[in-house]
């Protein structure tokens, strides 16, 4: 194995995702639906399927499929109030992770500086470290400890961020809404980061895959929209959480040209061109809802509907029977504190060296539940920050939340 990826062999989803193979329990542990996505982009991918049109089945162009990359610039220039150009300025990807990959690698070179956000998701530590890039971490910290948390009381310290910037930093990745937090990110927030972002001429690469998940009152802000901002900023987007289809693995990134193109660089002899009818299924989907955005019936709108009572219930339950949960303010993530029930955890049973790995798979094989140890989303020295949690994912049927408070509430 290549040194550059030396510390990288482990990942929490190939090994969760065996578990829940062998063990069969109810699984609130990767993120993903377990019903189905709204019909007409199902549908959208049959009709193209069956298109009378032989080239929908073959390549299409390498850095996004035209139906796709036009309607992507079509609402990203009505979102963020500024022309957007489909051919320069959007990168079409093989899911978000691809857009991540060719960020970090197109742009960190080695010696670089990044500077990430703890608890971050996962792959962004060993995709800086594969582009020889030095990580740099600052955890969000609980600003108080009461009943009832909510996301948004997870915060940065200021000094302690500034104290990370300096010549040696390329870029910062932010993550909002976060995973696994669900914290959205304030507007007063974002401005501290894209200050220093433009005192020390960094780029800012913003995955904002949760982007039209947030709950009441608050708002997804763009950091790309701030002043001085657009020409040093990356966005990225997922088509498997916008449309509820995980398995089509579909992304992007946007921003100015002369960024994206380095992205161009790295997708042309890697990837070259992501699938053909997924892209113009995809676009489809837009299309429809482009025609509706501020209505109801839009999936963008309706979505965070449903998904605000099912986090409202989750809540609740995770409450009574004893956990302490961060209420989400966005994205489909929970992260519960256990501690409260350690003592009716057998924490002997499984060899890992911290407590949440021991705790969520002594309750995978004793108690028939499945949520992922937080700790994976945290660098070495500050894992002991989330040893007491659990992430539960809560876009799953309300009868299968239903069974998880009953399973939880019969353990207990
Ligand atoms: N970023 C975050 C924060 C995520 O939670 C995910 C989850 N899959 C991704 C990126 C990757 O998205 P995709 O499935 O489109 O590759
Ligand atoms: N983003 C999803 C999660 O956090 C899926 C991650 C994955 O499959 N690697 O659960």
């Amino acid at each position: 194995l290549p040194a550059r990826y030396a510390g990288s062999e482990k990942s929490v989803w190939v090994e969760y995702i065996q578990l829940a193979l062998e063990n069969k329990p109810l699984n609130l542990g990767q993120g993903f639906p377990d019903y189905a996505p709204p019909e007409y982009i199902t549908k959208a991918l049959a009709d193209v399927a069956r298109s009378p049109d032989p080239l929908l089945q073959q390549y299409t162009r390498g850095f996004g499929h035209p139906r796709l990359i036009a309607v992507l610039a079509k609402l990203y220039s009505r979102l963020l109030g500024k022309e957007i150009n489909p051919q320069t300025e959007i990168l079409v990807t093989s899911g978000a992770y691809e857009a991540l990959f060719s960020s970090i690698t197109g742009h960190v070179d080695e010696g670089d500086e990044v500077i990430i956000i703890e608890p971050y998701f996962d792959c962004y530590q060993p995709m800086v470290k594969s582009a020889k890039g030095i990580c740099r971490f600052i955890p969000l910290r609980l600003k108080k400890n009461s009943d009832v948390v909510s996301s948004g009381d997870w915060v940065l310290d200021r000094d302690e961020l500034e104290g990370l910037f300096n010549s040696k930093t390329k870029m910062i990745i932010l993550n909002t809404p976060h995973n696994p937090l669900g914290k959205v990110f304030t507007e007063a927030e974002l401005k501290v980061i894209a200050d220093l972002c433009i005192k020390w001429d960094v780029l800012c690469l913003s995955d904002e895959v949760y982007e039209w998940m947030v709950y009441k009152p608050n708002k997804h802000i763009r950091i790309a929209t701030f002043p001085g901002m657009w020409e040093r900023t990356i966005t990225i987007g997922s088509a498997g959480k916008t449309f509820s289809v995980t398995g089509w693995k579909t992304g992007w990134a946007y921003g100015p040209a002369n960024l994206i193109n380095n992205l161009f660089m790295v997708h042309q002899n890697c990837v070259y061109t992501h699938c053909t009818p997924i892209q113009e299924a995809i676009a489809m989907g837009f299309e429809l809802e482009l025609t509706r955005l501020n209505s109801d019936e839009c999936f963008f709108n309706s979505l965070p509907r449903e998904l605000e009572s099912k986090r409202d219930f989750m809540g609740k339950f995770l409450k009574e029977v004893g956990m302490k949960p961060t209420i989400p303010e966005g994205g489909y993530f929970m992260i519960a504190d256990w501690s409260a029930l350690a003592s009716k955890v057998d924490m002997n049973s499984e060899n890992d060296k911290y407590k949440d790995y021991r705790f969520t798979k002594w309750m995978i094989k004793n108690v028939g539940l499945q949520g992922i140890p937080p700790t994976a989303f945290y660098s070495e020295p500050h894992k002991h920050l989330a040893e007491n949690c659990v992430r539960y994912c809560f876009i799953k049927k309300d009868e299968n939340l239903k069974k998880a408070a009953e399973i939880l509430s019969n353990w207990n």
